[in-house]
């Protein structure tokens, strides 16, 4: 679908919905676009969360039920008529949402589902036993509107057609800066979203209060509506289920597919329900569909529909063969001031860390220079990775201390680590997959700002910076393919540019040649020292020897979770210890020559051939 003919149908529905109660006087029909304008505003404010940030719950109904009850009792109260006192049910919304978020957002997953349905049922208890304020189980009426029986639906109609278009605009504007870019990160991986310094706490906290609040307005104009709450359809599993069956039909994560799915989810509900006989044929439809959409449909409408308009998308990578496309310099990279000889970047000290009964780190120290390329090396399961864990915090130690560049990190949660400049690679590598390379690597953040949130996600210099990036590690023509169509070496490569942009102080890479054929190699180890001369430190896990011996200044050995030697990378080659607990004794030993040279040559080394 092109942009215009996209401009045009959205144009076009905006009209048609706008003025439904000119062009019918038919009470039901005007009812039916009334509560899919509920549910369409509803969805769109559940698919910030669910739909960009990747969290699911069917808790959804709260926000929606706590905005209902405040317009309602605020009116009961004053007089005043319940759209007046809106704002007031976003607020108390959004200030549920911050609070359950809080603690809800530490779950994922089960955890995640469990605590918003417990919050769910805990409200409704508590709103079917407050019976001062909320008239308990027996459900709170509403004032009837002032106006003229002749136009009763009309004010309905349109507030919700302009609660509509503004959650639509938020939501737009949402994918389109930093708070999107987040969550959209958050949803494909939110353990790496934290290494390059997504504060997802705050992201996730903030995306539900956003949504809560949206969903507050839409239940506060359905009670007046309505004229009436029931305690236990506000705050249902059916009615979040509705929510989320509205997202997932019409297309999660878009930005008309849930009002699309409201439409047809409240239609086919209303003509079930006249066609079928009513009662509890919405628990059929609703269940049926769910389990329908799931598992056979999870694209949705949207999507789906604009998969057959635009041809058949999503082809191969052109020349995704592998290759560098346009090597670059490293010029791009902000030089450092060289640092002191012997000051410690990393100090790491009896680190420990165990799974059940393995001690996959045990008591492990040792120091990486600033100005460095050093080298962990160790057999299979010594912790190399685990260590990385630990050190940029995706895991938390049983003990020890992690200092970097003299300040002690390892209380801090990984964003913060990646905020003081520790970046790391992963050893399988984890890209965004669902977004674009070029998007990829603006996502990280070198502090938390909350105007942050609100800038535009991919703009001016930042956007520059991240395609010389790219250039620099010879991915520039991939910038806008998603990265989940790249070779495995070629993620690699991403992935060094994304911590790039960090700027970071030490960098960790955890086996940057593994599995990449040898030209990307040969690239790869091309930049680590090019960057190096820039001013980057690097501790390097790497099992290619000839690599990351020719590569580094210092190696680290691990065995069994604990350092057992470090030196140069001719002392390390003839240590008996390290012969015997990695090596092997038939390890050719190298020339001696093998100290820090100019690039490429020392690459080319007798073992790699
Ligand atoms: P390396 O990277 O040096 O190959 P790892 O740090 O991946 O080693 O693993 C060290 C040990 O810890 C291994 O015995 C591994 O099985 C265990 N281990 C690592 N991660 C986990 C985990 N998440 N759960 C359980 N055991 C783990
Ligand atoms: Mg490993």
């Amino acid at each position: 679908m092109t942009a215009r003919v996209r401009r045009l149908a959205v144009l076009a529905g905006a009209v048609l919905l706008g003025g439904v109660p000119l062009f019918t006087a038919n009470q039901a029909h005007q009812n039916l676009v009334i509560l899919s304008m509920v549910l369409a505003v509803s969805a769109v404010a559940v698919n910030i969360m669910g739909g960009y940030g990747g969290y699911f719950s069917f808790g959804e109904a709260v926000p929606f039920g706590v905005g209902a009850y405040t317009a309602a009792i605020l009116a009961r109260h004053t007089g005043l008529s319940p759209f007046v006192w809106l704002p007031a049910a976003a607020l108390a919304s959004a200030v549920y949402a911050l609070f359950v978020g809080a603690v809800a957002a530490r779950g994922r997953g089960h955890t995640f589902v469990i605590l918003t349905m417990t919050a769910l049922l805990l409200v409704q208890f508590v709103a079917t036993q407050a019976t001062p304020l909320t008239n308990g189980p027996a459900g709170l009426p509403l004032p009837t509107p002032g106006w003229s029986p002749a136009y009763l639906n009309w004010p309905f109609h349109f507030a919700l057609f302009a609660l509509l278009v503004a959650a639509l605009l938020l939501s737009a504007r949402v994918r389109r800066t930093k708070l999107g870019l987040g969550l959209f990160a958050i949803r494909d991986d939110e353990d790496k979203a934290a290494t390059i310094g997504v504060n997802t706490r705050v992201y996730k906290v903030v995306g539900f209060a956003m949504g809560a609040a949206v969903l507050g307005l839409a239940g506060g104009v359905y009670a007046y509506y309505a004229a009436f709450i029931d305690p236990v359809y506000v705050f249902s599993v059916l009615l979040s289920g509705q929510m989320l069956l509205a997202m997932l039909l019409g297309g999660t994560g878009t930005l008309f597919g849930p009002v699309i799915g409201a439409f047809v989810l409240q239609f086919l509900d209303y003509y079930g329900n006249l066609t079928l006989g009513g009662g509890n044929v919405r628990l059929l439809i609703v269940g049926g569909l769910l389990v329908a959409v799931t598992l056979f449909f999870p694209r949705g409408l949207l999507p789906t529909v604009e998969g057959f308009a635009r041809g058949r998308g999503g082809g191969p990578v052109p020349g995704g063969g592998g290759e560098p496309a346009r090597p670059g310099r490293v010029t791009g990279v902000r030089e450092r001031v060289a640092p002191p000889p012997d000051r410690p970047m990393l100090q790491v000290r009896g680190l420990r860390r165990g799974f059940g009964g393995v001690r996959a780190v045990d008591g492990c120290s040792f120091a990486v220079a600033a100005g460095s390329i050093t080298a962990l090396i160790g057999p299979n399961g010594s912790g190399k990775t685990t260590t990385f864990n630990l050190v940029g915090g995706t895991m938390r130690a049983d003990g020890g201390e992690v200092w970097l560049d003299g300040e002690r990190v390892d209380r801090l949660p990984a964003w913060s680590r990646a905020h003081r400049g520790l970046a790391r690679t992963f050893q399988t590598t984890r890209l965004f997959g669902r977004m674009s390379v070029l998007e990829n690597v603006v996502t990280p953040l070198r502090a938390f700002s909350w105007r942050g949130l609100g800038a535009v996600a991919v703009s001016g210099p930042e956007a520059r910076r991240a395609g010389e990036l790219l250039d620099l590690v010879g991915m520039g023509a991939l910038r806008d393919q998603p990265a989940a169509a790249l070779s495995y070496g070629q993620r690699k490569l991403v992935e060094l540019a994304q911590v790039l942009i960090l700027e970071p102080k030490l960098i960790l890479l955890d086996e940057p040649a593994g599995g990449i054929n040898p030209r990307l190699i040969e690239r790869m180890g091309e930049l680590i020292v090019e960057l190096n001369r820039a001013g980057h430190t690097f501790l390097v896990v790497e099992h290619n020897m000839p690599f990351v011996l020719g590569l580094s200044d210092r190696v680290l050995v691990l065995s069994r979770g604990r350092c057992i030697a470090e030196g140069s990378p001719e002392k390390i080659q003839r240590d008996p210890l390290v012969l015997d607990a990695y090596l092997g004794a038939d390890f050719v030993a190298r020339p001696a020559s093998v100290g820090k040279q100019p690039t490429g040559e020392r690459l080319r080394s007798p073992a790699g051939e």
